[in-house]
């Protein structure tokens, strides 16, 4: 073990993590562009992006250059009865990106916070009026963070048993497969039509930690339709699609109908400092004027608006909005879209899918596929051995890499996925 992982194991609780089971943990002390590397002088590849968030790869020197100006500019300032220059210019440039169909930007710190504050916004938007509902709807398999409230509409099970008893009342309706579309919009219907629902909250195209599951966008926009219709409000969670990920800037680019809420973050500040955005609607923000305070969204967080992050984000926009960004997207994409091609009859895969810069391959494992299942280490490692750092949802290895990834990278990342399936077929 090196001298860093010992020390780390006596003092730090590590996330999603059992102590009693893993492995060290990497001790990585320098990354560069889509590389990570260790005091013990090997390189890994963060073929995930560092939890889907680094965009750009890492030690950006655009980005760095606009924290460090920032930094002996303006640090951090409250965020309450304060502004700054950073924070208004990023909601503006964001808001151009939804074309104007939100209409404020509220801060907070990541994508938990994003969706809380969304979920928030929705029950007090109808205390507000004087109709509070109760009721929410979500997507089963949803995850939309940790924090009480996102846990609450995303699915239940092993990551929140504890807790399950605390969580409010949400209906959740089956992931929307493509053979029974029709019968989960009219389950969504007959939810919608008791009047109860305040808010229905998704994952735009992709349902991330279930495992990159993807849905048509028609159905989006049908089920959308239906909120509309019903007067239930809707939160687009592009906190791990937005930003080019899905091969749009948003996911719900793709969709025709727009969502009352966004919730964004991980790839926001090119993903190297936390922050979140949620953006409302005018219809939203209006609920919230009048002369008692109380009717104010009483919210915030010591880091809301910080403006070093601020300045990531807006660094960040601007590389997207380059031409040679776009390109790099497309890249990935349809490199992605050849493996898919020719691989998608590999009876040692149940599923081999790809959207934007995301692979999935679902591993046949002859059961339910599942988060819980071995095969998850023994791939975990078998990268790893290997230089990658590839972190399996269960059966279903993925690869959302950092943009500036060459093609000779993906290839090797595409290669390695290959040979351990090779390699386990080869077991049977
Ligand atoms: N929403 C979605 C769709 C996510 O994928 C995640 C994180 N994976 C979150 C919310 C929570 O974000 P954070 O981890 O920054 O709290």
């Amino acid at each position: 073990m090196s001298a860093l992982s010992e020390r780390d194991k006596e003092f730090v609780w590590h996330p999603f993590t059992q102590a009693k089971t893993s492995l060290p943990p990497l001790a990585v002390i320098k990354a560069q562009d889509a590389w990570l590397f260790t005091e013990d002088g090997k390189k890994y590849l963060d073929a995930n992006s560092s939890w889907w968030t680094v965009l750009h790869g890492h030690g950006n020197k655009y980005i760095a250059d606009a924290i460090h100006k920032q930094f002996l500019e303006l640090d951090h300032v409250i965020f309450a009865g304060v502004t700054h220059p950073k924070a208004v210019e990023l909601s503006e440039r964001i808001l151009k990106l939804t074309n104007r169909h939100h209409h404020k930007v509220f801060f907070s710190d990541n994508g938990s916070t994003s969706v809380e504050v969304a979920i928030k916004m929705v029950y007090q938007y109808w205390f507000n009026l004087g109709q509070p509902k109760k009721r929410f709807l979500a997507i089963e398999g949803a995850y939309h963070g940790d924090t009480f409230g996102a846990m609450s509409v995303g699915q239940r099970g092993n990551f929140n048993q504890p807790f399950e008893h605390l969580f409010f009342d949400v209906d959740f309706v089956d992931f929307p497969s493509s053979e029974d579309y029709d019968s989960t919009l009219a389950a969504i219907e007959k939810l919608f039509a008791t009047g109860d629902f305040a808010g229905f909250i998704f994952e735009p195209l992709v349902q991330g930690a279930a495992g990159m599951r993807m849905y048509s966008k028609d159905w989006l926009n049908a089920a959308i339709s239906l909120a509309k219709k019903y007067h239930v409000l809707t939160i687009a969670d592009e906190v791990m699609t937005g930003f080019y990920r899905t091969g749009t800037f948003f996911a719900m680019d793709q969709v025709e109908q727009k969502s009352d809420i966004v919730c964004l973050s991980k790839g926001l500040t090119g993903g190297i400092l936390p922050l979140g955005l949620t953006l409302a609607t005018q219809k939203i923000f209006d609920a919230f004027l009048a002369e008692e305070t109380v009717k104010a969204l009483l919210h915030g967080h010591s880091f809301t608006g910080n403006a070093l992050a601020s300045a990531a984000s807006c660094a960040s926009l601007d590389l997207l909005e380059e031409e040679a960004s776009q390109k790099k997207v497309q890249r990935i994409s349809d490199a992605h879209l050849r493996f898919v091609k020719a691989h998608q009859n590999n009876p040692a895969l149940r599923d081999v899918r790809a959207m934007g810069t995301i692979l999935a391959v679902e591993l046949e494992i002859g059961e339910q596929s599942s988060y819980f299942t071995s095969i998850r280490d023994k791939a975990y490692n078998y990268f790893l051995e290997r230089g990658f750092l590839i972190r399996p949802l269960g059966n279903i290895i993925f690869v959302n890499p950092p943009y500036c990834i060459s093609d000779e990278e993906v290839q090797l990342l595409h290669q390695v996925i290959l040979d351990f399936v090779e390699e386990e077929g080869r077991k049977d």
